[in-house]
């Protein structure tokens, strides 16, 4: 028999784990489509469900990595949470108080609580700024005073490991792509925020350059008490980093639990699949098999039921028909993962029975 009352309902948001700190961020069915156009008249040729009702809870002073391949929606989620496109729907409550709803908090004083490192770090500063003006711009805008906001500037650079005297002048060009990371996560805290959404921030650079930015991302942390959302495709990275992880295939979320959860025992086929696609050191555990089958679907027209029922080996006739939604895996309290076979009595073969009695 399938358990309606579990499928039907609109999926809350995971909670965070009862021994971290309360939520500072909830997020609430979030969707944002893009229309797609076409032909001659570029009329609606479809609509991208690049975030398709995500939820998610955030404690205060954890670090929630985002995994998922490219197109998943990870980045789309980002820049939804910053504001930087409008949601078509859905809610997001910082510290309680709603963003941008009547009575809540304004989008000018969520910059205070919520920042963002892009991945170019290039082309997120300003070729005709100096070092100084671009981190002392943010809190020139928010009405800080010239000498306040500079010499936030030069604290910030020294925190991030740049000498103050040596970089205030120069521009970005005369910069490393490791400096102009730094020169970004001391832009991102100009506004002492307390949540830091770091989206592929250290992918673009060079494997030594990167861990030493991991590095100074976790002092940063522990010094200012600041809770990040780490987006990335490197689930080594985010496994070092996490306190937990969310992972996103085609716009939803199919599982969220803790890095150990994540890592040893993931309960959604997607999950696994990307795991087992981790590189791996040892020569004696390559992959023979390719982790995934068939392509990714065509974001557009997704499949219908599970999005992921063309690619799982574990697919029967119920998963292109009904849509799972996220269940708390069996003998956890935090582990959730949108998959037929892990709500009891779905009718998928695998699915736990339970008796209603
Ligand atoms: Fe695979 Fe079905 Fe689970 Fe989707 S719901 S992951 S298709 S078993």
């Amino acid at each position: 028999m399938t358990d309606t009352t579990i499928m039907d309902q609109k999926a809350p948001s995971p909670p965070a784990p009862e021994n971290a700190r309360p939520p500072i961020l909830v997020v609430n069915d979030l969707v944002k489509h893009f229309t797609v156009k076409g032909g001659l008249f570029q009329k609606s040729a479809g609509k991208v469900l690049a975030v398709d009702g995500v939820s998610f809870e955030l404690a205060a002073g954890e670090t929630l990595g985002i995994v998922g391949e490219s197109g998943c929606g990870k980045s789309t989620t980002a820049r939804v949470l910053m504001r930087l496109m409008a949601p078509d729907s859905g809610e997001v409550t910082l510290k309680g108080r709603s963003v941008d709803a009547p009575g809540g908090i304004t989008i000018r004083d969520m910059r205070y609580l919520l920042q963002m490192v892009f991945q170019d770090s290039y082309a997120s500063l300003n070729p005709r700024m100096t070092i100084e003006e671009t981190i002392a711009f943010g809190p020139r805008a928010q009405g800080v005073p010239m000498e306040e906001a500079r010499q936030r500037a030069r604290d910030l650079l020294g925190r991030v490991g740049l000498d103050p005297n040596l970089f205030i002048r120069r521009y970005p060009h005369e910069l490393s792509g490791g400096q102009r990371q730094r020169v970004n996560i001391a832009r991102a805290l100009a506004l002492e925020p307390e949540i830091v959404i770091l989206d592929e921030a250290v992918s673009a650079l060079d494997k030594s350059v990167e861990a030493q930015v991991l590095n100074l991302l976790m002092d940063l942390k522990e010094q200012l008490n600041l809770t990040y959302i780490f987006i990335s495709h490197d689930l080594n990275v985010v496994h070092y980093v996490s306190d937990r992880v969310l992972v996103m295939y085609l716009g939803k979320v199919v599982e969220i639990g803790t890095v150990d959860e994540i890592y040893t025992d993931a309960a959604h086929p997607y999950t696994r699949a990307l795991l087992s696609a981790m590189p791996s050191m040892d020569p004696q555990n390559r992959a023979t098999e390719p982790p995934i089958s068939g392509d990714p679907p065509n974001p557009i027209d997704p499949p219908s039921g599970c999005r992921f029922h063309t690619r799982c080996d574990h697919a029967e006739a119920l998963c292109a028909k009904a849509e799972p939604s996220l269940h708390v895996v069996a003998n956890t309290l935090h582990h959730f993962s949108a998959c037929h076979m892990n709500i009891p009595n779905s009718g998928h073969s695998a699915a736990p029975q339970r008796s209603s009695s």
